[in-house]
């Protein structure tokens, strides 16, 4: 059966470099939405709290729930109901949100200051705040998201210097201690120097990827999964002129060991484009090649091996599936197994 290993070291080294741009690793939330960006939330969670993490940031309750016994401070972004715990703090996206919450329950106040996406608008912040007051319900943050972090562009300064120009008027104005965050991969390594007075949360970097313009500068990461597909069966006595799954687009010529491995894309392995295919571009860690398109439960590549690595870096083929990195690891399948090496 095809799997996907984790490497615990690259976790680590990854989580150590993102240490080094904040005063305390207290101050560092991971975020474990999607099944830990396809990493799988079961296996990532109790390794960053080994590192030493206390937060976290997941998508839904029914993520939360999964680590609920791990971490002091777990963020909801998307709360699809309303559990009330001392360590689940959810997310007010839109002022209608306020109305979902009973007294008591901790919330954090998400802003608009550029993304333009979800976030409560800053010209009705005070509107927003004077409701979470008469509902009695707990404000415990004040956050926004950076629209492009990544790039070498001003608008992230300019979402910064709203958001620290809302935030110092929140703060003064706020009933109890808030904590802040707006920084996400990309905007953690952006910062000149070290982030001292709020939470961070980092996704993507954790997993060993942070793209950014080269003049940026950002520090080289490892990514932390790796797939591997099992043989499955062999192109049995396969003449030269033969023509390799659907559509035929991958002729046999010279190649003498052609398997078929049990990845495919209804396990989240994506179809990629016959001209790479064609070309030979994408190319295993060893230097295979895929044959024929991507079928939904296998593929066939030109090794013998019974145990094959099908990729460990997912930079190359990210480009290649005209994606980002984050979009190829997400969709790997929570049915494939995985396990930390
Ligand atoms: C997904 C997400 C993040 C993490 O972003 P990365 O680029 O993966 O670090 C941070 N904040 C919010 C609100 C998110 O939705």
């Amino acid at each position: 059966m095809a799997y996907i290993t984790i490497s615990k070291e690259n976790y680590f080294y990854n989580l150590e470099q993102i240490s080094k741009r904040v005063a305390s690793v207290e101050q560092i939330a991971v975020v474990l939405k999607d099944n830990a960006y396809g990493h799988g939330i079961d296996i990532i969670a109790p390794l960053a709290k080994e590192f030493g993490i206390s937060r976290a940031v997941v998508r839904s309750v029914e993520e939360a729930k999964r680590i609920e016994k791990l971490f002091p401070y777990i963020l909801i972004l998307a709360p699809e109901r309303v559990e009330k715990r001392e360590n689940f703090f959810y997310t007010i996206n839109q002022i209608n949100d306020i109305y979902k919450y009973q007294k008591g329950v901790n919330i954090e106040l998400k802003v608009d200051s550029g993304m333009h996406r979800l976030g409560v608008s800053p010209l009705e912040l005070y509107f927003a705040l004077n409701l979470i007051k008469s509902k009695g319900l707990r404000l415990r943050g004040f956050f926004t998201h950076l629209r492009e972090a990544d790039e070498l562009s001003s608008t992230t300064y300019t979402q910064l210097e709203l958001f620290n120009k809302l935030k110092k008027d929140i703060v003064e104005s706020c009933f109890n201690e808030i904590h802040t965050h707006s920084r996400n991969s990309a905007g953690v390594f952006r910062s000149g120097s070290v982030i001292k007075d709020e939470i961070v949360r980092v996704g993507i970097a954790s997993y060993g990827y942070v793209r950014g313009d080269k003049a940026l500068k950002f520090p080289k990461l490892k990514p932390v999964l790796s797939l591997f597909g099992e043989k499955v069966g062999t192109l049995a006595r396969a003449g030269k002129s033969f023509r390799v799954g659907y559509g035929g687009i991958s002729k046999i010529g010279n190649e003498r060991n052609i398997s078929i491995y049990d990845i495919g894309y209804g396990d989240g392995f994506k179809r990629v484009p016959d001209e790479v295919i064609e070309s030979g571009l994408f190319q295993t860690p060893d230097g295979f090649k895929l044959f024929g398109k991507v079928s939904m439960d296998s593929i066939a590549i030109n090794s013998a091996k019974r145990e094959l690595k099908i990729f460990n870096d997912v930079s190359n083929l990210a480009k290649l599936l005209k994606t980002i990195e984050y979009e190829v690891v997400v969709s790997l399948s929570s049915r494939i197994r995985r396990e930390v090496i």
